[in-house]
C-alpha cells in the first residue's frame, strides 16, 4: 500500500477545530488507499510562547533545556491529534522523535538527522493505525531530547518519507504554495503548479519562507516529491520535484533579501591565500556569506567585495579588519543600505540573453546596479535598498513570471507518449535508489554535507571591463550587445564600485573571446572605461552537492585547497547547490587535483 507523509504546521493545528480538520484530511487519505503518516507541528505560536518563557527565566537557558522546553509543544499537538482521529472512529498513535527513533547528533537547538528507525512506524501502519509522529525533534546517542532548529517540522517530515519510501509528502500549510515571488511584495506574483528542488533551495535561502530549506536538500538527495499545499483550502498548490514549471521558461522565480551589508576589502595582494585569510576569519565568526565578488587584479592588487546580513556587519567588520591589516590592504569600505535582488530558474543554464534582460529591466527603472554575482541558475544584483521593491517588482514583470507559461507538459516538448516528465521521476528516483535508501542511512548522518562532483571546465575564456563608470544602464548595454553578438556568457561579476569605478568581468567560450574582446572594447570606448583585458584560456572548477550553504566550510575548504597548492583565485561563485571557482588556464588540473582530495571524504 503507498504510503503518503502530511505534515501540518503550527497555523494548521492552532486550535481544536483545525487539529480536527487535519485528522479528517489524514483519514481521507487512508479511505483512498493509502498508509499515513502525520507530522505536526506546535499549535499556533506555541514554540514562540516557549522561547518567551525560558527568555523570562534567563538570558542564557542551557540548550540542552531549551530543547526539552520545546520538543513539549510538538508532543501537545501528536496526543491532540491522536485523540482527534480517534474521536472520528479511526485508529491512530502518537509517537515522539525518541519513540520512532529519529537518532540525531548532539548539537542542541540545531541537531542534525543522523538516522531513522521505520520498524515501529511501519509496525503500527500495517496494523491500520494513521501514525502521528511530532515534528522537529530527536533524540541523540545519550537520550537527550534534541530539536532540529526553528521550522524542523517540515525536515522530519522529509526525513519520513524518504526512510519510508513514501509516495509523497504533502506539506499542509498557511499559504497556497509556492509564488513567483513573495505577494506580500508583490500582489502580481503568481502561484506556481510546480518548482524544481534547486530552483527551491535558491529561493528558500533568498528568505521565500514557504519551507525549511535543510528539508528541500533532503528532498533533493532522496528524491522525496513533496507538494505544498494550503490547510485552508483545497486548491492544487505546488508540487517540488525534480521539474521547473516550463521547460522554456529561463526564470521561475525572483526574490529580495532586503537587510543586506556589502564590505569591500580594498588593495589586496592578488596572491594566494588572500581569499582564505578574509573568508576563514569571517566564517569563525559564523557570519554566512554570499555574492563574493573579486574583481581581477590592476597592479597585483585586487579588491573582494562580498555582501553579509546587515545584523552581522559589525562582528564582520572586526574579522576583515584583522585581516585587512595582515594583508597590507589599502582599507575596507561598507555600506548598510543595500538590499539583494535575484531571479532564479533552472531554464537559464541553456540560453543567452537572460542577464541582459534582469539588467535592462532595471536600467529602465534608473536603479543602479552596485554588484553582480551568477551561477548557473541564478543572478544576484546589489542595488540600495530604497530602489529594492521597484527592482524586484520590474525584473518580475521583465520575465513575465505573473503569467502561467504556456508549455508546462513535459510530454509536449519532449514528444514519447507517458512524458519525459515521468521517466525524469523516475530515474531521479532510481538515481537516489530508494530500495537501499533505509540500509544507506543507519550509521550515516543523513544531513551530512554530500558533494556530488568536482569538476573542471577549459573551455572558456575571461573578459574584463576595467573603470567601468558605477551607473544605470551600464551593465544592461554590455550584455545586449554581448548577446546580440550571440555569445554564450556564463559567469559575470561586477566589483562594488569605488571612486564611482566599477570593473565588469565575464566568461565565455574561449573559441569566442576575440569577438567578446572587440564587443568590449567598443564599450569601452562609449562608457569612457579605463580599459579591456582578457585571458584566453581560464579554467572553471566547480563543487556540486547538497547542503553546500548550510555547511558554509565548503568554499574555505576550497580556498584552503588552492592555497596550499599556490593557485591564485579569480573568480567566484556561490549557489546552494554549487560553489564555482575560476583559475588561471594553466592551472586548472592542478586544482582539479586539490579540490577533489579536499572533499573526499564527503563525496557521495
Ligand atoms: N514548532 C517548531 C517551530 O516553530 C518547529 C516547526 O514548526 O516546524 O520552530
Ligand atoms: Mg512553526
Amino acid at each position: 500500500m503507498p504510503i503518503i507523509v502530511q505534515k501540518f504546521g503550527g497555523t494548521s493545528v492552532a486550535d481544536s477545530q483545525k487539529i480536527l480538520a487535519a485528522a479528517r484530511k489524514a483519514i481521507r487519505a487512508q479511505q483512498q488507499g493509502n498508509q499515513v503518516v502525520m507530522v505536526v507541528s506546535a499549535m499556533g505560536k506555541n514554540t514562540d510562547l516557549l522561547v518567551d518563557l525560558a527568555h523570562q527565566i534567563t538570558d542564557h537557558p542551557p540548550a540542552r533545556e531549551m530543547d526539552m522546553l520545546l520538543a513539549t509543544g510538538e508532543q501537545v499537538s501528536v496526543a491532540l491529534m491522536a485523540m482527534a482521529v480517534h474521536s472520528l472512529g479511526h485508529k491512530a498513535v502518537s509517537l515522539t522523535g525518541a519513540q520512532i527513533g529519529i537518532k540525531t547528533d548532539s548539537i542542541h537547538t540545531k541537531a542534525r538527522i543522523q538516522s531513522i528507525s521505520t520498524e515501529r512506524m511501519q509496525q503500527l501502519l500495517d496494523a491500520g493505525n494513521i501514525v502521528i509522529a511530532a515534528g522537529f525533534q530527536g533524540i541523540d546517542e545519550e537520550f537527550n531530547i534534541t530539536t532540529l532548529g526553528r521550522g524542523g517540522s517540515d525536515t522530519t517530515a522529509v526525513a519520513l518519507a524518504a526512510v519510508l519510501k513514501a509516495a509523497t509528502c504533502e506539506i499542509y500549510t498557511d499559504v497556497d504554495g509556492v509564488y513567483t515571488t513573495d505577494p506580500r511584495v508583490a500582489p502580481e506574483a503568481r502561484l506556481l503548479s510546480r518548482i524544481s528542488y534547486e530552483e527551491m533551495l535558491e529561493l528558500a535561502s533568498l528568505g521565500a519562507g514557504v519551507m525549511h530549506s535543510r528539508s528541500i536538500e533532503f528532498a533533493k538527495k532522496f528524491g522525496v516529491s513533496i507538494h505544498v499545499r494550503s490547510s485552508l483550502s483545497d486548491t492544487p498548490g505546488t508540487l517540488i520535484n525534480s521539474q521547473p514549471e516550463s521547460p522554456d521558461q529561463p526564470v521561475s522565480g525572483a526574490a529580495l533579501t532586503r537587510d543586506e551589508a556589502r564590505i569591500t576589502v580594498c588593495g589586496v595582494p592578488d596572491v594566494p591565500g588572500s581569499s582564505l585569510a578574509v573568508f576563514s576569519r569571517v566564517a569563525d565568526r559564523n557570519i554566512t556569506v554570499d555574492m563574493i565578488v573579486q574583481n581581477v587584479a590592476e597592479n597585483g592588487k585586487a579588491d573582494i567585495s562580498f555582501t553579509v546580513p546587515r545584523g552581522e556587519l559589525k562582528s564582520a567588520l572586526e574579522a576583515v579588519g584583522e585581516a585587512a591589516a595582515e594583508l597590507g590592504a589599502s582599507g575596507v569600505l561598507f555600506g548598510d543600505d543595500v538590499a539583494k535582488v535575484s531571479v532564479v530558474g533552472l531554464g537559464m543554464a541553456r540560453q543567452t540573453g537572460v542577464a541582459d534582460r534582469m539588467f535592462r529591466a532595471l536600467a529602465d527603472e534608473g536603479i543602479n546596479i552596485e554588484m553582480i554575482s551568477t551561477s548557473e541558475i541564478k543572478i544576484s544584483v546589489l542595488v540600495a535598498r530604497d530602489d529594492a521593491v521597484r527592482a524586484l517588482r520590474a525584473v518580475h514583470q521583465a520575465f513575465g513570471l505573473q503569467d502561467i507559461p504556456t508549455i508546462t507538459d513535459y510530454s509536449l516538448t519532449h514528444g514519447a507518449a507517458g512524458g519525459a516528465a515521468k521517466r525524469a521521476a523516475a530515474s531521479a528516483r532510481a538515481a537516489t535508489d530508494p530500495a537501499d535508501v533505509v540500509a544507506r542511512l543507519q550509521g550515516v548522518n543523513m544531513e551530512e554535507l554530500v558533494i556530488d562532483d568536482v569538476s573542471l571546465d577549459q573551455t572558456q575564456a575571461r573578459v574584463t571591463m576595467m573603470g567601468v563608470p558605477d551607473t544605470p544602464g551600464v551593465a544592461a548595454k554590455t550584455f545586449e550587445e554581448v548577446a546580440a553578438a550571440g555569445i554564450f556568457v556564463d559567469m559575470i561579476v561586477q566589483s562594488y564600485g569605488h571612486e564611482s569605478l566599477a570593473s565588469l568581468t565575464f566568461t565565455v567560450p574561449a573559441d569566442r573571446v576575440a569577438q567578446s574582446v572587440e564587443v568590449a572594447r567598443r564599450l569601452a570606448d562609449t562608457f569612457h572605461c579605463k580599459g579591456v583585458t582578457s585571458s584566453p584560456s581560464v579554467a572553471k572548477l566547480s563543487v556540486s552537492g547538497v547542503g553546500l550553504r548550510s555547511h558554509t566550510g565548503v568554499a574555505i575548504r576550497m580556498f584552503r585547497a588552492l592555497t596550499e597548492r599556490d593557485i591564485n583565485v579569480a573568480m567566484i561563485n556561490t549557489s546552494e547547490v554549487r560553489v564555482n571557482v575560476v583559475v588561471d588556464g594553466t592551472q586548472g588540473p592542478a586544482a582539479l587535483e586539490a579540490l577533489t582530495a579536499a572533499m573526499a571524504d564527503v563525496r557521495r
